[in-house]
């Protein structure tokens, strides 16, 4: 999330269009504020040509409200361009973990590695650019769609924000819109539906052009139809880039290359969709609950 780095002013002036997604609203303002202690450290690592590769070496978290870590002991190995897929069930702290990848939270014990180097050393920015997030929640400031596309990387042109829009399948709504990229998503502006709202983040993360790149449910307040217009867009997104997918429908994480279970218990298992079905553990179980709700 590099739109982060933006001033908070500009959050301030948030229309109440969005208000739909206020308990994410009220994370993403707590993650803005979060504590003023993460920065860069003197003689950071600066980036360049950053491969993707993600390690969790013991990693141990626990929230400073809370006495029990959310997780303890945790060790992942995340390969360059490879597609990994989170699931388990609510609250097991799987937004949490990516958190830590971007550094909007500090591990308690143990080290999270961005190509082999101790995030902690690297340069923050440098570090948050190589990292887009799509969450289920879209934050959109009041201006324009060109604005807020731009919002991905501020230093890019009209054309390289009009190609990523064309990237995100947002194009053809945009022109549709009074004004197309000069509409006014504020306010008194146009409104935008659930689906256009996340085409605009997706157009954003390729302005943004990162390595590596987390999807947090990013489908899963959607309608059938938008919902396969954005899983396009973001299959195209995640080419060539480390991407770990969370998702709570697992017939989204069926073609994972790997599929890590994480549980209260911890990470309990991780395979492939077939492997962890036949296993019969936590996946095959978490499965079959959907299988049932769904049918
Ligand atoms: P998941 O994404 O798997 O549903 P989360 O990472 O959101 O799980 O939450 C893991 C645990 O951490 C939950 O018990 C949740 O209540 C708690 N938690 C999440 N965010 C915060 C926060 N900002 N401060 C304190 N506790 C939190
Ligand atoms: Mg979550």
């Amino acid at each position: 999330v590099g739109y982060m780095v933006e001033p908070i002013q500009r959050l301030t002036h948030m229309s109440t269009q969005f208000q739909e997604g206020i308990t994410g609203f009220q994370r993403f303002m707590e993650i803005m504020n979060l504590k003023p202690d993460i920065e860069s450290r003197p003689n950071a690592i600066k980036l360049s040509m950053v491969k993707g590769k993600i390690a969790f070496k013991s990693v141990s978290f626990r929230y400073e409200s809370h006495l029990d870590p959310v997780f303890s002991n945790l060790s992942l190995h995340i390969k360059p361009g490879e597609y990994v897929a989170l699931v388990g069930p609510s609250g097991a702290g799987k937004t949490t973990l990516f958190s830590l990848i971007p550094r909007f939270y500090e591990v308690t014990e143990g080290e999270v590695q961005l190509d082999g180097v101790d995030i902690r050393k690297l340069d923050l920015n440098d570090l948050r650019n190589q990292i887009g997030v799509v969450q289920q929640d879209v934050y959109l400031f009041s201006g324009t769609v060109m604005e807020n596309i731009r919002y991905g990387n501020n230093e890019a042109t009209d054309e390289e924000v009009v190609i990523a829009a064309k990237q995100a399948n947002a194009h053809d709504f945009i022109m549709s819109l009074p004004n197309g990229y000069h509409a006014d998503i504020g306010q008194r502006g146009v409104k935008l539906s659930g689906g256009q709202k996340q085409r605009l983040s997706i157009a954003r993360v390729f302005l943004k052009n990162p390595s590596v790149l987390i999807l947090d449910e990013a489908t899963s307040a959607l309608d059938n139809e938008s919902e396969a217009v954005i899983k396009e867009s973001l299959e195209s997104l995640a080419k060539g880039r480390t991407t770990i997918v969370i998702a709570h429908r697992l017939s989204t994480i069926r073609n994972a290359e790997r599929i890590i279970v994480l549980t209260n218990e911890g990470m309990v298992e991780e395979g492939t969709h077939y492997e962890l079905l036949s296993r019969n553990g936590a996946y095959a179980q978490l499965y079959n609950k959907q299988f049932e709700v769904q049918y």
